[in-house]
């Protein structure tokens, strides 16, 4: 059974074409940091093709379209880039939230601009000592006249300095008992650039091994006034629910920035074996580069197909927590793996910096991290399966 149509085909065509003449020629620019982040050129060319609202209804300015043509467009462009692929996971983030959770009001304020690409968010919700356990995350937003006030750290928000608007998950329950059932989401409204533009937010950048082109921030927040229309939803104490909800969708997509990553290392690692030559023949002659490319290609494709299968079943309307999970499992996985295995067929040259494959293999490392580490889906896989 085949998830793809002509339709969905074509779509692919078009943003193979889009990733192969804007974002191939500059990936090794922005990975080697002689741009600060993505260029804005970029952003709003991947705006003028409709990227950032893909799954968006179009009264809301969105393409209307579904997950699936979502995974191919987030795959074709990790091919060049993965920050590229990245960059509207966020939209889609806090898209998908408003979308599930936001008042009218919130659905026209922000998700015409998310659609759009005009208006760019950031995801603040890991702490200092609060990754995977949200439910301890201790950012307070405490109830004033007409709105909250925000006070706290927040570790590894990407594209912060970017972003118009950050979607900050903090305690409106200050009983730190309650856990995730005293959490809420707000929409806080900064200025976009170079670096953190707020008169009361600060923050640094993390140094990271890969996924350059974004930068991720420290922050700290310190008496940030935001309005009671910018908390998402008309009750408090939602916040975890509402993010667990809508999950699935950035897992999805993410899984999908593994898959591109890694189809762009196999294809580098595919024609290199033909070309180079050891013992008097192409290395693809020799039965353990061919053994190589099998294995590469069917770890591959399985984890592609497991995407798809992920995303059909949320564009049937159906719950795919479990799913997306697996998907996001298998293809972390299948991305470090034909990374690996990219870099092993080019032999030295794929531990130069003169050859994207390193870049592959650093960049696929981040995916079993982020979006949900793979233990934490696991987790989520094995408490769906035993409680059926
Ligand atoms: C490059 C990058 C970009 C990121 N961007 C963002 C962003 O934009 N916004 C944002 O909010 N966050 C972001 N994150 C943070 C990311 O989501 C967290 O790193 C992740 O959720 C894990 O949290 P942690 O780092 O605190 O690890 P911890 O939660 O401390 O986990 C440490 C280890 O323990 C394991 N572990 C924890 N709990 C369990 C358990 N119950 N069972 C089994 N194993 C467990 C984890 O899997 C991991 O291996 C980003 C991270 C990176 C690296």
């Amino acid at each position: 059974m085949s998830f793809i149509t002509d339709d969905h085909e074509e779509f692919r065509s078009a943003v193979r074409k889009f990733t192969d003449e804007e974002i191939v020629p500059i990936a090794a620019d922005i990975d080697s940091y002689k741009y600060p982040d993505i260029p804005q050129e970029i952003i709003k060319k991947m705006a003028e093709q409709g990227y950032f609202g893909v799954i968006f209804p179009e009264e809301y300015d969105g393409l209307g379209l579904d997950y699936i043509t979502l995974s191919i467009v987030s795959e074709e462009l990790s091919k060049g880039l993965l920050s590229v692929g990245s960059v509207m996971t966020r939209g889609i983030l806090t898209g998908t939230l408003l979308l599930a959770h936001g008042t009218e009001d919130q659905k026209k304020r922000f998700l015409p601009g998310i659609a759009t690409g005009e208006l760019m968010t950031a995801a603040a919700f890991t702490e200092p000592d609060f990754g995977s356990d949200s439910g301890g995350m201790i950012t307070k937003a405490t109830k004033v006249d007409g709105g909250y006030i925000l006070n706290g750290s927040k570790a590894w928000c990407t594209f912060a300095n970017r972003a118009n608007y950050l979607t900050v998950l903090a305690r409106t329950d200050s009983d730190l008992t309650k856990r995730h059932k005293g959490l809420s989401i707000f929409m806080v409204e900064k200025e976009p650039g170079e670096d953190i533009i707020h008169p009361n937010i600060k923050g640094e950048p993390i140094p990271t091994v890969g996924y350059h082109g974004m930068k991720s921030y420290n922050l700290s927040l310190e008496d940030v006034f935001v309005p009671e229309e910018n908390l998402i939803g008309t009750e408090e104490n939602r916040g975890f629910y509402q993010l667990m909800e809508t999950y699935e969708a950035a897992r999805l997509q993410t899984a999908a920035r593994a898959v591109g990553v890694a189809q762009a290392a196999f294809d580098f690692a595919l024609q290199y074996s033909k070309e180079r030559e050891q013992f008097g023949k192409p290395i693809s002659e020799h039965q353990a580069i061919r053994m190589k490319l099998s294995e590469m290609a069917t770890e591959l494709e399985a984890a592609r197909q497991l995407v798809y299968y992920a995303a059909s079943m949320k564009d049937s309307g159906k719950r795919c927590d479990l799913e997306a999970g697996m998907a996001k499992i298998k293809s972390a996985k299948a991305g470090e793996y034909v990374t690996r295995e990219a870099m092993q067929i080019l032999g030295g040259y794929g531990y130069s910096k003169e050859f994207p494959v390193e870049r592959f293999w650093r960049d696929a490392r981040v995916i079993s991290i982020f979006e949900g580490t793979s233990e934490i889906q696991h987790e989520v896989i094995a408490k769906s399966l035993l409680s059926k």
